[in-house]
This record gives C-alpha cells, sequence and structure tokens, in this order.
C-alpha cells in the first residue's frame, strides 16, 4: 500500500507531472518562503547576475522539487537535475559542473547524502565558480584549474542535521519546509481538481486535506484514488460522502492512519493497557520489524498527538484511546 507515505514511488513520477506547479504563483502556502523567494530571484534579475545558493530542508512531499524547478522558470535559466546518492565519484560532478551554461540551476536532492571529495569540489565551484580537476593518479598527479559558469544550486535534503557545516555555510538563502495546515491542502486540491477536470465541492476538499498528513504529495495522491472511486462508484464528484467511503475502502482513517498505525495503536491500548511498552515487543506484537515500526509508523503518530516515546517504552495518549473510540482510562497520562 504506502497509500500515505511521503515518499515518491512510481505511480507518482507520472502523475505529479501535470500538477506540480510551474510558477512562484502557483505554489499554494509556504507564503515566507515565498516571499523570500520572490525577493531573491528579482534582485537577482535586476542585477543581471545569478542569484545566491539555495538550500531548501524539509520531510518529503512538501515542495522542494517543485520550487527548485520554480527558480529555474523564474530565471529563465536552464535546470541540471542530480542527488546526492547519484554523484559516486567527485568526476561525474566536474562534468555536471563544467557543462553547465551561464546563469544554469544545478538542482540536488538529497545533497546530504554527497560523497565526501565530491562535497569538496562543490565548495570551490560553489564559492568561486571553478573547479580543480585531478588527472592521473599517485605522485604523476596533477590538479587542472577549470572555470565554472556562474551558476545557482539549489539543494534539497530531509535532514539538514546532516549537512557539514562548511557546506551549510556556502549557501546563501535557506529556506526550512513546514507541514501544510488542512486549509492549505483543501487550497492545493482545489488546484489539482481543477488541472485534472475532477469535480470537487468544498468539503471533499476538506475530508481528503485531513488525512493527507500535511503532505501535499500524499493529499494529490489521495485525490487521483478517491478520483476513481467517484467515477466507478458514483457520478464522478468528489463529495464528503465519496471521499470517505474511497479512503475506507482504501483503509486511510479519518486522522490519515492507514492499516499498520492502526494495528500499532491497537495493540499498544488492547494487549498493553496504553503502554509503556518496549519497541521491539510491540512490533513483535504487530508482526513487523521494530526498524519498520519506528521509522515508518512513529514519526506521524507522534506528531499527530497519539503516541509518546517516554525512557520506559512506547505510550498511548489519551487521543490514542479516544480515536480508535476507546474510553481512556484515568490517571496513566502525564
Ligand atoms: P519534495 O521534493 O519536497 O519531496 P515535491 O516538490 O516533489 O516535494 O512535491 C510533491 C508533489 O506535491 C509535487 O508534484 C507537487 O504537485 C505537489 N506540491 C508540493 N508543494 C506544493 C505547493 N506548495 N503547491 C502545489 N503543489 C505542491
Amino acid at each position: 500500500d504506502g497509500l500515505v507515505s511521503a515518499y515518491v514511488n512510481e505511480e507518482d513520477r507520472d502523475a505529479e507531472a501535470s500538477v506540480r506547479p510551474k510558477r512562484l504563483a502557483d505554489f499554494i502556502a509556504q507564503d515566507r518562503v515565498r516571499d523570500q523567494l520572490d525577493l531573491l530571484l528579482k534582485g537577482a534579475m535586476r542585477r543581471g547576475s545569478p542569484p545566491d545558493h539555495i538550500l531548501l530542508s524539509g520531510p518529503p512531499g512538501l515542495g522542494k522539487t517543485s520550487l527548485a524547478n520554480i527558480v529555474a522558470a523564474e530565471l529563465g535559466s536552464g535546470i541540471r537535475v542530480t542527488s546526492g546518492p547519484a554523484i559516486e565519484r567527485s568526476g561525474d560532478l566536474a562534468a555536471i559542473l563544467t557543462s553547465l551554461a551561464e546563469g544554469d540551476v544545478l538542482f540536488i536532492d538529497e545533497i546530504h547524502r554527497i560523497a565526501r571529495p565530491a562535497e569538496e569540489l562543490l565548495y570551490s565551484a560553489m564559492e568561486d565558480f571553478r573547479v580543480d580537476v585531478v588527472v592521473g593518479k599517485g605522485p604523476g598527479a596533477t590538479a587542472i584549474p577549470l572555470d565554472v559558469e556562474p551558476f545557482t544550486l539549489v539543494g534539497a535534503t530531509t535532514r539538514s542535521g546532516l549537512l557539514t557545516g562548511p557546506m551549510r555555510d556556502r549557501f546563501g538563502f535557506v529556506a526550512h519546509l513546514d507541514f501544510y495546515s488542512p486549509q492549505d491542502l483543501e487550497a492545493l486540491l482545489h488546484r489539482s481538481a481543477r488541472i485534472l477536470g475532477v469535480p470537487i465541492t468544498d468539503d471533499g476538499a476538506a475530508e481528503i486535506a485531513g488525512r493527507s498528513r500535511g503532505t501535499p504529495r500524499i493529499a494529490n495522491r489521495l485525490l487521483r484514488r478517491v478520483r476513481d472511486f467517484a467515477e466507478v462508484r458514483a457520478d464522478g464528484v468528489v463529495t464528503r460522502e465519496t471521499a470517505r467511503a474511497a479512503l475506507t475502502v482504501y483503509d486511510v482513517d479519518a486522522l490519515g492512519l492507514d492499516r499498520l498505525d492502526r494495528a500499532v495503536l491497537t495493540a499498544l491500548v488492547d494487549s498493553f493497557r496504553g503502554g509503556p511498552v518496549g519497541l521491539s515487543t510491540l512490533a513483535v506484537a504487530v508482526g513487523e520489524q521494530p526498524d519498520t515500526v519506528e521509522e515508518v509508523c512513529e514519526p506521524f503518530l507522534v506528531r499527530a498527538g497519539l503516541l509518546a516515546r517516554t525512557p520506559r517504552g512506547r505510550v498511548a495518549t489519551e487521543a490514542a484511546w479516544r480515536h480508535l473510540g476507546r474510553t481512556p482510562p484515568n490517571g496513566t497520562f502525564g
């Protein structure tokens, strides 16, 4: 399933292309980031020079790749796209850098995963627009300095804490993307539905927004599934009722929890009286690996205020009991 995973899957790749915002004005919400970027880009264009290098950080699915493309579109520049893990040798990066045209945007996704030698090469490219390419090996090796056309690096990271200090310091503009409010996601869903030609009511959009975990990628994915349902089992209009019925079929509940999320909470509440219980015991109870429970389920359960990690183990919050339709016991919280 993975319907409420924020990570991109194969189906998303094609489907996202049509609804991806192309210009800053199409980018929903994140007003502060949008405003700051607008100034940065307009200032640079006025001066006729590339803007500072841009670092975008934040969880997956919140619009970093979209913004990188928007930066290039607003500047009227070309864009080259690569990612930290794809740059295995510094020679790979040197080849990309020296082939950039003046003013191009270089987008490096997951930049915290770039290999160290390539990272060092990137420093001089970012700072002085030149790179030293080492030719040969051992004592006979020579460094050949090559010019790089002035360019703008846009780096994206889901783990800004893993970036090295020198790397971070070389970005003149750093923006952090936060989870979207349900209202923002409603606006986003109305926009996507318009582009896809799907009729949607306000409460239909609200119903999907509430289950999208604050994440545009998930909102768009749920919209596609609800559209299927509306077209096959109803009259094609996405209403509150069709959204509810469709997402019941797909096992996505009112808070955006999927089957495994609910299994974790149910085990915690029913088998362990709300905890505290150790991670591995909890994982065995739901038939999953501890890593899966910890990395796939828990981040959102914690963010949604349903589960707490305490020194003595995992605890279901009062909200979790209520969400499962159970009466919380007295005095076990806090
Ligand atoms: P990231 O690179 O952070 O994982 P993406 O830029 O790929 O995220 O965004 C995922 C999808 O969500 C995009 O295809 C886009 O359609 C949509 N999206 C993200 N942010 C916005 C936004 N602010 N406005 C409209 N659509 C958005």
